[in-house]
């Protein structure tokens, strides 16, 4: 093993706690490796401990902490509105919810075109069945829109 992969380890193995866990999620607090102490940094204080992407809004692959105040208290660190893991678990559920809700919408409206095509198709059907001549029309017509024939 290199002398490079040792000391490499030795701060792999120094790095700080990067995750908390909250309700069953991790959440990832930033961490960076300081080119200047050669180790890796956990989050700055005062600062919300997220990671986001972009924090100056060019070049969408870099990382950096979330610039905004720390002000809400989780875990033994201060977040910002939107990261404050319950705000998360929050959005993470309403957005379920949402999909969930879209979701019933859209089976519901396709078992009806479902049952109106099945419809559709019957009735097509009795018609061919009429024009090639069935004995009773009638009945037919009956049977296909469900309708008992002592009704009428
Ligand atoms: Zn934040």
């Amino acid at each position: 093993m290199s002398a490079e992969r040792i000391v490499k380890d030795a701060q792999i193995a120094r790095r700080p706690q990067n995750t908390i866990d909250y309700d069953g999620q991790r959440y990832s607090l930033h961490t960076y490796y300081d080119t200047y102490s050669q180790g890796y940094k956990g989050p700055k204080e005062g600062n919300c401990p997220a990671t986001v992407y972009s924090p100056v809004g060019i070049w969408h692959h870099v990382p950096g902490q979330c610039q905004r105040k720390g002000k809400l208290e989780c875990e033994g660190y201060h977040w910002c509105a939107t990261h404050y893991p319950p705000n998360v678990v929050a959005r993470r559920l309403a957005i379920h919810a949402r999909h969930e809700a879209e979701a019933e919408r859209n089976r519901l409206e396709w078992d009806a075109r479902d049952k109106e095509r099945k419809m559709r198709d019957a009735a097509l059907k009795a018609i061919k069945q009429i024009a090639d001549g069935h004995n009773d029309p009638r009945g037919l017509a009956m049977e296909v829109l469900g309708r008992k024939a002592a009704e009428g």
